[in-house]
């Protein structure tokens, strides 16, 4: 846990969100301001300050999150096969657009056009 990080917060239950999935490493909650019909947060429970953090050890749960993400969007409405589909994005630093220094990975789907919200959107 890092004072004052939100996502920590959240992971800690100091702070509500729209939970969709929980286990004893991740997080799945909506984003509070979506940016596409759905917009899921995912969010490794441990501190880690962005993608630029993470280390060769962190392989095994970062491989487990990525396969965990295909669940995730079908279980909450993307649309199945290749005309559905699902778009994963990490904004990582202030240049490439990281407004939360807590490590997520957007979850962004349903029909077309979404919120052209540059963000995590673009
Ligand atoms: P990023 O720019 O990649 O750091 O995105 C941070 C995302 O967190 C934004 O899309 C925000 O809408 C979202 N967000 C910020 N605070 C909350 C919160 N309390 N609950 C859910 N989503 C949040
Ligand atoms: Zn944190």
């Amino acid at each position: 846990m890092s004072e004052n990080c939100i996502f920590c917060k959240i992971a800690a239950g100091d702070i509500p969100a729209k939970k969709v999935y929980e286990d004893a490493d991740f997080l799945a909650f909506h984003d509070i301001n979506p940016a596409a019909p759905i917009h899921l947060l995912v969010i490794p429970k441990k501190h880690v300050a962005s993608l630029a953090h993470v280390k060769d050890e962190d392989g095994p749960w970062l491989g487990r999150m990525m396969v965990l993400m295909q669940k995730l969007a079908s279980d909450n409405g993307c649309t199945p096969g290749h005309e559905g589909g699902f778009r994963v994005v990490a904004n990582t630093g202030r240049e490439g657009g990281q407004e939360v220094d807590h490590l997520h990975f957007h979850i962004l789907g349903g029909p077309r056009p979404w919120n052209k919200r540059a963000a995590p959107a673009a």
